[in-house]
């Protein structure tokens, strides 16, 4: 589903490269959690999925596409395919919990009818039935997230990628968050999570793949958020701390470090390439039903499983796209 060849990725000439000889599959149906301290290149490995960053060197495949050989106006129908959570949730601010689900499906075309069924079944799934006439910042940080989950879900992406979807959040909340994004996986959504939360990752005993400085040191398919202490440490003088996991050393430069890392890394993203999706997704939301990259992402899903809302879904890109409300453009302001 996804696959880096031989990946680096290097932003500034001179700089450490923020992916380096990246070498890796995510295959279709699968949950995997990338851990790693800020830096490591976690939120790089997303964004090139995106196409958002283009790789300095080697290819990125999404389901077997050369993401260097699709053009401009396919990168919308890629991203469609591809939900993104993000940390800080990103919702439209002025508009309802409602509106911002309406909203993804809007500037596709699906037609109101569709969109007037979806909603209500995505705020269900999401256990916010009764709260779609919030606004965002009526509701709970864990609410908000659930709100961008669903929206991010309500077009059945094949990949969903979450970049530290619970680092806002408090534990008991984040694990409902995990428990929602691990019900989408089960519905056949490959999800790679990025994320610093050890209680999740320990819970779910999924594949782990641990990056440093832009490598992957660690690749587990059943894995914990820490690699096992190693036995010369177990075996030391610390009778007490034998058992404990904090003594892994690649976690001791993790803790503290995100806060400054995080704003570095959004303002970073701000003027990158953040307005190139708005610039993007704006000329190309018109579904084009001879897409040819959107019917492959499909017809993959299709081999996997038939599902009644695919079909549905199709047939809504079949018809005259109408998109409704306010340009991307618009939005993007709004999201500033
Ligand atoms: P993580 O998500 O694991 O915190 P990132 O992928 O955000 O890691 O960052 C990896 C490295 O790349 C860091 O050294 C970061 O400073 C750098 N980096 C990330 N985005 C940009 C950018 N847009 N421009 C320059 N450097 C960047
Ligand atoms: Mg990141």
């Amino acid at each position: 589903m996804i696959r880096f060849d031989d990946v680096t990725k290097t932003y500034m000439r001179g700089q450490h490269p923020a992916v380096e000889n990246l070498d890796i599959e995510f295959t279709r149906g699968e949950f995997v959690f990338l851990v790693g301290a800020s830096g490591s290149g976690k939120s790089t490995l997303m964004r090139m999925v995106l196409k958002e960053v283009a790789p300095t060197r080697g290819t990125v495949y999404v389901a077997g596409k050369d993401l260097s050989r699709i053009p401009s106006w396919k990168v919308p129908a890629l991203r469609r395919d591809i939900g993104m959570v993000f940390q800080d949730f990103r919702l439209l601010p002025s508009k309802t919990a409602y509106q911002n689900i309406e909203f993804a499906l809007a500037v596709i075309g699906t037609p109101r009818k569709v969109v007037r069924r979806l909603v209500p079944e995505m705020l269900e799934m999401v256990g916010l039935e009764d709260k779609g006439k919030r606004l965002p910042h009526e509701l709970s940080g864990g609410e908000q997230q659930r709100v961008a989950i669903a929206r991010a879900y309500v077009n059945r992406p094949s990949i969903l990628l979450a970049d530290e979807p619970t680092g806002n959040l408090d534990p008991a909340t984040a694990g409902g968050i995990l428990d929602l994004l691990a019900e989408i996986n089960e519905r056949g959504t490959t999800v790679v999570m990025a994320t610093h939360d050890r209680t999740a990752v320990d819970r779910m005993h999924r594949r782990v793949v641990e990056m440093v400085g832009g490598l992957v040191v660690r690749d587990e398919e059943r894995g914990t958020y820490a690699t096992p202490a190693p036995v010369s440490v177990i075996s030391g003088n610390l009778p007490d701390d034998s058992g404990h996991r904090e003594d892994h050393p690649l976690e001791d430069a993790q803790d503290g470090t995100d806060t400054e890392d995080a704003s570095a890394e959004s303002s970073a993203a701000a003027d990158d390439s953040r307005g190139d999706l708005s610039v993007a997704d704006g000329t190309g939301s018109a579904s084009s039903p001879d897409d040819v990259l959107e019917e492959d992402l499909i017809d993959e899903r299709e081999a996997l499983q038939v599902r009644d809302e695919d079909l549905l879904l199709e047939d809504a890109f079949a018809e005259e796209p109408v998109v409704s409300g306010p340009s991307l453009d618009e939005t993007e302001e709004e999201r500033r």
